[in-house]
């Protein structure tokens, strides 16, 4: 769409202190899906014998268009929002992406904008993304073994090829660039120092996450978690790793510097060490969902309410209310909790 170059004012100025929720936590960030579909089919995401070829993905007209997504944006930008992530399913199977980015880059408020992908379609849109006013990428990428790498992306992509997006996007200046490595016992645990021979010494951050029981298809197990704690000690025992303090309170990622200086390793522990305390992030699904934890069995409809002509501040209000009511601390009650049956898949929230 056309906006001038202007920052376009939010509803209520961008100086309004953020909303809080139950448990004192300001609404800072917020993760937009912007495609429920994905060229991957992760087994640990999107198995293929669920999401095959008959699968309803949304239609287009379901999805938030472009200027829903904007109009959302300057409503949570209202309410303190200050980053966005842009993912999905795969956020670069969106059509025009870069026209989106740099819509949200002239919103008030907004600061810093960061997009999540599996890398298969980076390299040819990186450049076009960083002009638009994309901020930084984070790329996922499981294993560099090839065999690995297709096991864990459902047979979809190289590695190479995503080395390739990974190449061009820093070239682009998508920096510093993070690769998220979900780490499942018995797939590709024993590839993971690979990664990190890999990456150390050239500015590119290597993130392990714990594998996760988001949504209820992927068979999760807890000993299919290898804990953070045990990566730790087998990447220090061949480069020895000093931690470093949080860049700021609500990262999610613990931060260990290699002790000879060749950059630093990530580690998202939400299953052994969970951060619901400082959990600032609201997320929005392709279909206009509002979802105040990535655990959640059920979001709040705000395309509804959107397309039937509520105004901005009415918007607001319906997002306030919904952050003020929140009290969501799923991992912190993970250990305590039974399993349950009806939570959100990654996916469609995106992760
Ligand atoms: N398709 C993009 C990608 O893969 O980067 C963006 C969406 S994907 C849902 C976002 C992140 O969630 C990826 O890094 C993926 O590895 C991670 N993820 C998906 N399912 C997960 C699970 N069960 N546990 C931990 N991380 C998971
Ligand atoms: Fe697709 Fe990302 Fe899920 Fe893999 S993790 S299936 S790439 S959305
Ligand atoms: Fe935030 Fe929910 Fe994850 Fe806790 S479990 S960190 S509240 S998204």
């Amino acid at each position: 769409m056309s906006l001038d170059n202007a920052k376009v004012v939010s509803w209520r100025g961008a100086r309004e202190p953020a909303v809080r929720d139950r448990l004192e936590r300001p609404l800072q960030d917020l993760r937009i899906s912007v495609m429920d579909r994905c060229n991957f089919r992760c087994p640990y995401c999107m198995p293929e014998d669920k999401y095959h070829k008959d699968f309803e993905f949304l239609k287009t007209s379901e999805r938030l268009s472009f200027e829903e997504i904007q109009r959302l944006v300057q409503v949570f930008a209202g309410l303190g929002v200050r980053k966005l992530r842009i993912t999905g399913g795969e956020p670069l199977l969106r059509p025009s992406l870069p026209d989106l980015i740099g819509d949200l880059s002239r919103v008030a408020g907004i600061e810093d904008i960061a997009l999540t992908t599996n890398g298969v379609l980076l390299a040819q849109q990186a450049a076009a993304l960083k002009a638009a006013g994309l901020s930084r990428v984070t790329v996922s990428l499981d294993s560099l073994d090839e065999g690995v790498f297709l096991a864990m992306s459902g047979g979809r992509g190289t590695p190479a090829r995503i080395l390739d997006g990974i190449h061009e996007a820093i070239s682009a200046g998508l920096t510093p660039l993070k690769v998220n490595t979900v780490v499942i016992r018995g797939m590709n645990d024993h590839t993971a120092l690979d990664l990190v021979e890999h990456f150390r010494g050239t500015g590119v951050i290597v993130r392990f996450i714990e594998y996760m029981d988001v949504g209820t298809i992927n068979h999760w197990r807890l000993d299919d978690t290898v804990p953070s704690r045990d990566l730790v000690q087998r990447i220090s025992a061949r480069w020895p790793l000093v931690p470093v303090d949080r860049n700021y309170r609500g990262e999610v990622a613990r931060r260990y510097a290699f002790a000879d200086g060749q950059g630093e390793v990530g580690f998202i522990s939400s299953v052994t060490e969970p951060f619901c305390g400082a959990c600032t992030r609201a997320r929005l699904s392709s279909d206009g969902q509002l979802f105040t934890c990535l655990f959640a069995s059920h979001g709040l409809d705000l395309r509804g309410p959107l397309r039937a002509g509520a105004s901005d501040g009415e918007l607001g209000d319906i997002v306030r209310a919904a952050w003020g009511r929140r009290e969501d601390r799923y991992s912190e009650l993970r250990a305590a909790r039974k399993p349950d049956g009806d939570k959100v898949e990654m996916y469609y929230i995106g992760g």
